[in-house]
């Protein structure tokens, strides 16, 4: 039911487009499509056929898991199995995913494209997939939300018996090992424990430095079910935090809050970026918030819709996605408050919701 759904959204895009047949290569367009999981496989789509290619190694799992999809088992080079398939689709005009296919592989498409009799013009599509992907259906936010559920406990669970001394690798390891063992699938993204001036840096890999009192402890993760990804982070203190923790971590915090609370249907990326940025900008921190917003997560831990300046991106209800500001000190470190909302009724309901103390 929701294959066939996403097939006529698409194939209603094709139409608009004045496009016969999209070749889908990105994998998780693949997937969500679909609904195959392997690694290695084409859709060839149009309007009255929806085929998946694969090789060997996938022709029984593309069998059970995309009964919608004719799969057709492929051998060898693209230019030997593509021709006839889409001689038998009387295409034209023909999209392929113009960010996600290499160069080489593009070269094999045009000579393709040459062979077929009958003129056919290729044409680079983006965002066509990803633009449904970015507004999610109940069975996916089934997924986020459990996803969310688990990263919520790990921290919840391990972050309060979290001691002095511990080193950034020994505390990221417990963090995912207890999103293992509760239900996660491989982690979308590894762990980010950064303490004092390492959190300084927004996408710091966790060091053997000790953890000690009274610094800034930036901890960024997420958990995989489904296929589909929670993101989050939390900054804490061991012991008394110092001043600039305190200011810091409260003008995050508005920040966060005031977007939350603020943005609407219908802005697009960089207007709710600005929301948080200005609280930042207002407070006097405007040139250490060097990334943006947030961004949508799904199938992807970073994907439609993005939010930060340049971002035309608009909001719609159904969409999912993060908001973390962050405030970066060189030298000294960083804060960052990072939740996964889904927009319903017009409003962001947190879907992560790991208690903000600053513990
Ligand atoms: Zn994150
Ligand atoms: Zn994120």
């Amino acid at each position: 039911m929701i294959m066939s759904y996403r097939l006529e959204k698409l194939r209603q895009i094709l139409v608009e487009e004045e496009l016969d047949a999209i070749l889908i290569s990105q994998g998780e367009n693949r997937r969500y499509l679909s609904g195959f999981t392997g690694s290695a496989g084409f859709l060839l789509i149009s309007q009255d056929r929806a085929i998946l290619t694969t090789d060997s190694r996938y022709v029984e799992q593309a069998q059970a898991e995309a009964s919608t999809f004719e799969v057709i088992r492929i051998q060898g080079a693209l230019s030997k199995w593509l021709p006839p398939l889409l001689s038998g689709l009387y295409t034209q005009r023909l999209g392929f995913e113009g960010r996600d296919v290499p160069f080489l592989t593009y070269r094999e498409l045009t000579g393709v494209v040459g062979e077929v009799s009958g003129e056919i013009s290729l044409v680079s599509i983006e965002e066509f997939v990803e633009s449904l992907r970015a507004v999610k259906d109940q069975a996916e936010l089934q997924c986020l939300e459990k996803a969310a559920a688990i990263s919520d406990a790990a921290l919840e669970e391990v972050l309060p018996g979290v001691q002095p001394g511990i080193s950034e690798r020994e505390l990221a390891w417990e963090l995912e090992s207890f999103m293992r063992r509760n239900g996660s699938e491989p982690l979308p993204f590894d762990v980010i424990v950064a303490s004092g001036p390492n959190s300084a840096l927004p996408h710091a890999k966790p060091t053997n430095r000790a953890i000690r009192t009274s610094e800034p402890v930036m901890i960024d993760l997420g958990a995989n079910v489904g296929g589909y990804f929670s993101d989050i982070t939390r900054t804490i203190c061991l012991g008394e935090g110092d001043n600039t923790f305190h200011r810091i971590y409260d003008i995050v915090l508005g920040a966060q809050l005031t977007a939350m609370a603020t943005l609407q249907v219908g802005m697009n990326g960089e207007q709710v970026d600005q929301l948080a940025r200005t609280v930042i900008a207002q407070a006097g921190y405007e040139e250490n918030f060097g990334h943006g917003l947030g961004h949508g997560v799904g199938l992807a831990a970073h994907e439609e819709p993005r939010l930060g300046s340049n971002s035309s991106s608009v909001l719609a209800n159904g969409m999912v996605f993060t908001i973390e500001p962050g405030i970066y000190i060189p030298g000294w470190g960083g804060v960052r408050i990072e939740d996964t909302v889904a927009l319903e009724e017009g409003r962001a309901r947190p879907l992560t919701r790991a208690k903000k103390a600053r513990r």
